[in-house]
């Protein structure tokens, strides 16, 4: 079965590669973009879409999923993800 993750930002379900993974690990509490399988943690999802990221970091929906502080760069390292996914 194909796993389908949910944007916690417009709540559409797509397939995992659709999405960017966001992840606050156990051990440390860093706070991950793209995070590699050997890292472990509480994890959130969201579209490759500028409007999905930037609701996300406005209404703070990120650090209240993950129950984390997200640290400030966060926002410039979902948009990196964006940029490249767009140039493939
Ligand atoms: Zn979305």
């Amino acid at each position: 079965m194909e796993h389908k993750r949910k944007c916690i930002s417009c709540g559409e379900i797509k397939s995992r590669d659709e999405l960017i993974r966001i992840m606050s690990e156990y051990n440390s509490e860093n706070v991950v973009v793209q995070p590699n399988s050997t890292t472990f943690g509480r994890s959130v999802y969201l579209c490759y879409n500028k409007s999905c990221i930037e609701s996300a970091c406005k209404k703070n929906r990120i650090s209240k999923c993950l129950k984390a502080s997200i640290p400030s760069e966060l926002k410039g390292q979902l948009l990196n993800e964006l940029r490249n996914k767009e140039n493939k």
